[in-house]
């Protein structure tokens, strides 16, 4: 037999089987594997496989792979006593199931708040004839290559049969049957025994040395099983089986769940989503279950229940919608999901079945969740919090109650494992110091929520930050994704001067009205980046010179159809009007990839980063392109144009003709997204009337690294020195041809590479409204002659972190 793979079943974080707090796992009694600590809520497949047994909890699933392992897949820890609850079996035993299948979905809220651990051993059973690798660590999503499955060489100990064969009947008075724990310990009980072992139940029958086999009996509590021993210890072996099923109180014994130690070392480490400073004590936060009416009126009585809910619900979203800015945009996006015709017709259906509303909602939610998992693209695996932020919206309406923000002390640094975006846009900018999460992803609507608002916020924080206990005052440095969990009090003060001193000179920066100059008086345009007419007033109210990229996707995505001309037109001058007579930089639609537009039918691509997507799109529809070009070049204020993910010169030209021939006049520029516009950017500036750097793509494809993917987040990094000399070279080539050069890229709103940015030959900064004022203040206080010193020293050193390193201590040396 050959090496094989066990695949993960579920999305989450991979846990050594030695640190589930269950010693039947954790001292490996049912065989070898790995734990995974969920994220998503369906325990799918981890091969092809049949299915050997669910259990009637639903808790626990044995599977024989085609190849002939069997395996252990049990959720969470002591979760047989929830007695199914917040657990549904999508099988049933005989089912053949295919790799990536679901098994088991469950409500991992509920999980969570009723089981001592949702950490999910997946073992390979009978550990002396298999050796087990693990494969992955850290976070993984469903189908990533977990564990690695070596057969030993057979080596069989047959107990001699000698003499008369035993048999006994008896009650099993265990209270849960005989689930995975009990029987890995009857397991064990009966190998220290030389005797043959078997127990009878119905028509099947199992080994007592076979965990898996046992549980394949199905041995509920007051099941009568028959028992037959044979050996020289027979009658001993039998005795401690009967006595071990007789006993009720064997699943009594607590299960220890050890207090998690604390992070050592000056710090802990996770992954900025938010830039800022923060230092106060941890606020933990716990979502409150929202009891759900599982008993069922009439179908017709149910389905009042439920339209009634989802109509409370849409109408909420759609007033907050109305707020604009990024907390409207995350609202809007809700309420386009709510709208979603899938999502409610799935839960009808459910209810025409015989299911509550609110079982109804929670199963259509859950299969939603499992098709933005199973999509393996983890951005779009993060939206699936948004599905679960809706699922808790109209299980609230459902159960009358208000969904409540949570209510954090003032000046707390807010932890939680992981945050929905409506609790974030539930919070107070004003009250709240920062965001630190344990799990959580940098490019989720929550991280975009909190820039929005000026939160400091990290994420990725794991364990560590799990173990800090509530109160403990810590200093967040979401710049940085760094947390100093024990900062003694003259840091924590320099903190506090740190934060009060920037919140000074924003607040003076905000009020100032002259244009935006470095120290020595270098002209820097501020821009502003904007999706909407909330947008550009918050823009203008934080000091915003003029928009440096309008993402002009929001009038596109969240529609069934493509927005006319005439919409388009509206909508940009609206946006115009808001900026008065800025400049306004519009960029042409840019979807495909990890921005989707459903009606535009774009094709399911096996590698959407570098297909479809950008201007390629607008290129592809030819009609597309001419009603934007003909709709900008409408708007009264003269208006530039931006074309994404440029990569040849020919792209360019296509807009430019295109501009020409809806006989307007406007500037052209490229966006520098892509490794090949920087590198032929003098190329590029013979035609381009001017550059604006996309940092978020640029350094994804230099990196080769996904920006949506949690797993590489940590080296999602734009001051890595590769994509430092990717700017570098574009400000080169394009200062061959006095072409100016921006940068509307997440980049421009991080303080540390400011005077990089700056140093290399941008010339304007474009950056979220919220981050305006700040960055302007920056700008004020730094020297260009210093700032391209440090670019040139930059570009030399190793790695982002150093990069990182030496602009903190710039900054600090000259008080920003
Ligand atoms: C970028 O890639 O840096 C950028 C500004 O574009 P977007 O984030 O919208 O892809
Ligand atoms: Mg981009």
């Amino acid at each position: 037999m050959s090496d094989w793979t066990v695949f993960a079943p579920l999305a989450g974080w991979v846990t050594p089987l030695g640190d589930v707090p269950d010693p039947v796992f954790a001292e490996k009694m049912l065989g070898d594997g790995l734990a995974i600590d969920p994220v998503n809520d369906a325990l799918c497949a981890p091969c092809d496989a049949t299915v050997l047994t669910v259990h009637e909890a639903g808790h626990a699933v044995t599977l024989r792979s085609t190849d002939g392992y069997e395996l252990i897949c049990h959720i969470g820890v002591d979760t047989v006593s929830l007695g199914g609850k917040g657990l549904t079996p999508q099988v049933h035993a005989g089912a053949k199931v295919l790799a990536g299948q679901p098994l088991i979905r469950f409500d991992l809220d509920y999980l969570v708040q009723n089981a001592p651990a949702v950490v999910t051993p997946i073992i390979v059973a009978d550990a002396t004839r298999y050796a087990v690798e693990p494969i992955a660590k850290g976070l993984v999503a469903v189908g990533d290559a977990l564990l690695r499955v070596v057969p030993l060489a057979a080596e069989t100990v047959e107990t001699a049969e000698t003499g008369e064969t035993l048999i006994e009947e008896t009650v099993v008075a265990l209270s849960h049957g005989l689930h995975a724990r009990p029987a890995a310990r009857l397991v064990e009980a009966v190998r220290r025994h030389e005797a043959k072992v078997t127990l009878y139940h119905g028509d099947r029958h199992a080994s007592a040395l076979s965990a898996v086999g046992l549980l394949g009996l199905g041995l509920g509590h007051g099941t009568t099983v028959r028992i037959e021993a044979n050996g020289a210890q027979a009658a001993a072996a039998m005795a401690e089986v009967i006595a071990f099923l007789n006993d009720a109180t064997v699943e009594d014994t607590p299960i220890d769940v050890p207090e998690p130690t604390r992070g050592e070392g000056p710090g802990l480490g996770g992954v900025p989503a938010a830039p800022g400073l923060a230092v106060g004590p941890i606020h933990r936060l716990t979502r409150a279950a929202i009891p759900v009416e599982t008993v069922a009126e009439t179908v017709e009585a149910e389905r009042t229940k439920l339209t009634d809910a989802l109509a409370r619900v849409r109408e909420g979203l759609a007033q907050a919608a109305t707020a604009g800015g990024a907390r409207g945009g995350v609202m809007a996006a809700h309420a386009a999901m709510l709208a979603d015709p899938t999502l409610g017709d799935a839960a009808l259906a459910a209810v025409a079945r015989g299911l509550s509303a609110g079982v109804a909602w929670q199963e259509a939610i859950a299969e939603q969740v499992a098709v933005l998992i199973s999509s393996g693209d983890r951005r779009i695996a993060e939206r699936a919090d948004d599905l679960r932020d809706l699922e808790r919206h109209v299980l609230a309406a459902l159960a009358g109650l208000p969904i409540e923000g949570p209510s954090v002390p003032t000046g707390a640094i807010l932890v939680a494992e992981d945050l929905l975006p409506s609790q974030v846009a539930a919070l107070d900018a004003g009250v709240v110091a920062g965001i630190a999460l344990v799990k959580g992803g940098p490019t989720s609507h929550a991280a975009i929520l909190a820039a929005g608002m000026g939160l400091p916020m990290a994420v990725a924080f794991g364990e560590p930050l799990a173990a800090l206990e509530d109160g403990r005052v810590i200093v967040l440095d979401a710049d940085r994704g760094l947390i100093d969990p024990e900062p003694d009090a003259d840091t924590q003060a320099g903190a506090r001067d740190t934060i009060a001193r920037r919140k000074a000179e924003t607040e003076a920066a905000r009020a100032a009205t002259g244009p935006c100059r470095t120290l020595d008086g270098t002209r820097i345009e501020m821009f502003a980046n904007l999706g909407s007419v909330a947008d550009a007033e918050a823009a203008v109210a934080e000091g915003a010179e003029g928009c440096g990229l309008l993402r002009t996707e929001f009038l596109f995505l969240e529609r069934e159809t493509a927005p006319t001309r005439d919409e388009q037109a509206r909508d940009y001058q609206a946006i115009a009007d808001a900026l008065g007579d800025r400049p306004m930089i519009v960029r042409l639609l840019d979807v495909g990839g990890d921005k989707p537009a459903p009606y535009m039918d774009l094709p399911v691509e096996e590698n959407p980063a570098l297909g479809l997507r950008g201007i390629r799109v607008s290129l592809a529809d030819p009609q597309l392109l001419e009603d934007q070009v003909g709709a900008i070049l409408s708007v009264r204020q003269p208006c530039r144009i931006m074309a994404p993910m440029v990569a040849s010169l020919s792209e360019l030209e296509a807009v430019r003709a295109v501009v020409e021939r809806q006989g307007g006049k406007a500037e052209v520029g490229v966006m520098i997204e892509t490794p090949a516009a920087a590198i032929s950017a003098d190329i590029l500036a013979t035609k381009a009337d001017f550059f604006s750097i996309g940092t978020n793509d640029l350094t994804q494809y230099t990196l080769a690294m996904d920006r949506g993917n949690a797993a590489v987040a940590a080296g999602v990094d734009g001051l890595h020195p590769a994509v430092l000399r990717l700017i570098g070279a574009t400000c080169d080539g394009a200062a061959k041809h006095d072409t100016p050069v921006g940068v509307c890229g997440s980049l421009a709103a991080d303080r540390l590479a400011v005077p990089i940015l700056l140093g290399l030959g941008v010339t304007e900064l474009s950056v979220p409204p919220a981050r305006v004022a700040a960055i302007k203040a920056l700008v004020g206080k730094l020297d260009m002659a210093k700032c391209r010193a440090a670019a040139i020293h930059a570009l030399a050193l190793p790695s982002a972190a150093a990069v990182r390193a030496r602009i903190t201590n710039m900054l600090q040396e000259i008080g920003a």
